[in-house]
């Protein structure tokens, strides 16, 4: 017992001091960054332009530092932002594409992404090392006096290699724990920004059954009205219950037209701080957070990307102070002032002003529902934890197992009555409005941080979920017709990976060629899948509709020719796309470079004064194991 209370005191003690050397590091880095001791690496001393800033929102990930603008081209001069070694090369077709990182004395490290090409002796190296590897993606660590670096030195080229969209350079700065930090703060005079951030659009949402948005439980959106640079008002909402803010926002740069994103947030009601977001550092580990930080769903269905102004259940990031994770609870007759500031990382800041008017739920009075046409089939919908239901009567009875529960009109929506469901409490099978009935496809309330399976009768589907699957309960709902099955809602945000397993009915191909695709509205896109036994398993982050199709088709391979000792090809796989390609020239391994975004790929021989001459071959495999082998002899 004593020795268990002194192991707790030591640990507490250590655990303290831990927790203050911490604090004041953090203090120290939000409050006090280096400024000067980084060189701006496109162009250093002119003016420069991004076309992406730190936090901003893309798909999976928040964007993890700046895009440097190379006006339309490649092949500028990537200078090292300070003194320091070469840490890790990477080379892939992918992602950052070609990629320099370098680990500086002050415990700093910078990256540079999307390079065209790597400085003399670096890509000599990596040439080398990609030769005795065989493999045109390697990703190398030198060590610290391998390629020791000064501030200004020219390490590479500007390209747009990878998964960049245009020529640009992507420069991050990390912190000694890997964090990223928004490189904006360490004082760049290359960049000039005094535009405020601009409001597109704002989403009042009704978090429970009892709360409500103009009356009803749906989320309204509202278009800001621009008074002036940084002054915008919206219209009084009524508003009942717990409620929360959703924004859309972003940021211009001056001389650039490309819209950034907006990294910190504020909302005061009635002049109190409820809620404070800032992206100015995070984790990589975290960036799959964003799907909880914006609405998801509503991204999913067209609708961009909103801004949660509170903290949603199963958000993890540590970027928000926020009172009550910023729901808001009205439930007094009185208005509420709201101001939302939006604030860019030189300071330049947005305010919107409206009024949110606490309005209770209208008493719904029994009167004859009358008609001007045909009775209506029920529709319905998942609205966070509550299934909301349209039907032609004031009254509806909703089934859940032997039990038939009579539920009245909460309000009406578009000459329809409706009905509102707390799912937290049942799950039910159907509804019966006005002699019509419908059933419903929710299966089940899977609960976030349990290992779970739904065994499914009527659709034959199997799907398993991890410890770390959900972020938050999902009503899952199934269907499936054929080989084609759907997993809903389409758009809830999934944290890690769930498996699906159905029997294959259909004779579409031979076994080993088969996979599953998402096909949501678009060209099948490859989510391939494993056998369990006579069962097609898919594992995926992505609720949607899945099929599963048969890729036989060898990839195509067409030569372009060879010019100044590099012989080139335009290669493409329909379906499952090129897994993997490999060229030999007289039998001997010839690196091949790849970009997939122009279908092009090309060649690279160890000693460039070597002339590329004799048998070449080139095999592309695809994703299903499709094979093309392209013969032909240089001249
Ligand atoms: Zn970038």
């Amino acid at each position: 017992m004593i020795e268990l209370l002194r192991k707790g005191l030591g640990r507490l003690v250590l655990l303290s001091t831990l927790f203050f050397c911490l604090g004041t590091l953090l203090f120290a880095q939000g409050k006090k960054y280096p400024q000067g001791y980084f060189k701006f690496p496109i162009n250093p001393g002119q003016r420069g332009y991004l076309s992406g800033t730190m936090g901003e929102l893309r798909s999976n990930h928040f964007h993890s530092g700046i895009d440097i603008k190379t006006g339309g081209q490649e092949g500028l001069p990537v200078y090292a932002s300070a003194d320091g070694y070469i840490s890790r090369i990477k080379v892939s077709a992918f992602g950052y594409g070609n990629a320099l990182y370098i680990q500086h004395p002050n415990g700093y490290s910078t990256v540079y992404a999307h390079l065209k090409s790597f400085k003399g002796k670096i890509g000599e190296y990596v040439k080398e090392q990609q030769y005795s590897r065989k493999s045109f993606s390697v990703e190398l660590f030198p060590s610290q006096t391998h390629f020791k670096v000064k501030k200004g030195d020219i390490i590479g080229y500007s390209g747009n290699t990878g998964g960049s969209g245009g020529p640009h350079l992507h420069f991050e700065i990390r912190d000694r724990f890997q964090q990223v930090l928004n490189p904006l703060l360490f004082g760049f005079s290359e960049i000039v920004d005094n535009i405020s951030p601009e409001f597109y659009a704002l989403k009042i949402v009704p978090l429970d059954i009892n709360s409500r948005v103009k009356e009803k439980l749906d989320a309204p959106v509202f278009y800001p009205k621009k008074h002036s640079e940084t002054a915008y008002s919206a219209p009084t909402i009524s508003v009942w219950g717990n409620i929360g803010l959703e924004i859309k926002a972003n940021d211009k740069l001056n001389g650039a037209s490309n819209k950034n994103g907006v990294n910190t947030l504020i909302v005061t009601v009635d002049g109190k701080e409820t809620y404070r977001y800032n992206n100015d550092r995070y984790a990589f580990s975290q960036t799959r957070h964003i799907n909880v930080h914006i609405d998801h769903e509503c991204y999913k269905q067209g609708e961009g990307r909103f801004q949660r102004m509170y903290v949603a259940d199963g958000n993890k990031l540590p970027l928000y102070e926020a009172v009550n994770q910023g729901f808001l609870n009205i439930t007094d007759g009185s208005e509420h002032r709201v101001e939302i500031t939006a604030i860019d990382a030189y300071g330049n800041s947005s305010k919107l002003n409206f009024t949110l008017k606490g309005t209770p739920p209208q008493e719904t009075r029994p009167q004859p529902f009358v008609l001007s046409r045909e009775v209506a089939t029920p529709t319905f919908e998942v609205f966070n934890n509550t299934l909301k239901i349209w039907g032609d009567a004031n009254e509806c009875l909703v089934y859940d197992g032997f039990f038939a529960n009579n539920i009245k009109a909460s309000y009406m929506d578009k000459g329809q009555s409706v009905f509102l469901w707390d799912l937290r409490k049942k799950i039910p099978d159907s509804v019966y409005v006005a002699g019509k009935s419908v059933a419903f496809n929710i299966k089940e309330a899977v609960k976030p941080g349990a290992l779970h399976q739904v065994f499914d009768d009527e659709t034959g589907l199997q799907v398993n979920f991890s410890i770390p699957s959900l972020f938050d309960t999902l009503y899952l709902d199934l269907s499936r017709a054929g080989d084609t099955f759907a997993l809903g809602p389409y758009g809830f945000p999934m944290k890690s990976y769930i498996r699906v397993l159905m029997d294959v009915k259909e004779d579409i191909g031979p076994k080993r060629k088969l996979a599953y695709y998402q096909i949501n509205g678009r060209s099948p896109s490859f989510a391939g899948g494993k056998w369990q036994g006579e069962r097609l398993q898919l594992k995926t982050r992505d609720l949607g509709t899945y099929t599963v199709l048969a890729d036989t088709t060898e990839p195509v391979i067409r030569y372009l020719g060879k010019a100044r000792n590099v012989v080139s090809f335009k290669i493409w796989d329909e379906l499952s796309g090129i897994q993997s390609w490999e060229a030999k020239l007289n039998g001997r391994w010839l690196l091949m470079h790849y970009d997939y975004k122009r279908k092009f790929i090309w060649s690279e021989t160890l000693n460039p004064n070597t002339p590329l001459r004799g048998k070449l071959e080139l095999e592309v495999r695809d994703q299903m194991g499709n094979t093309k082998t392209y013969s032909v002899v240089i001249k």
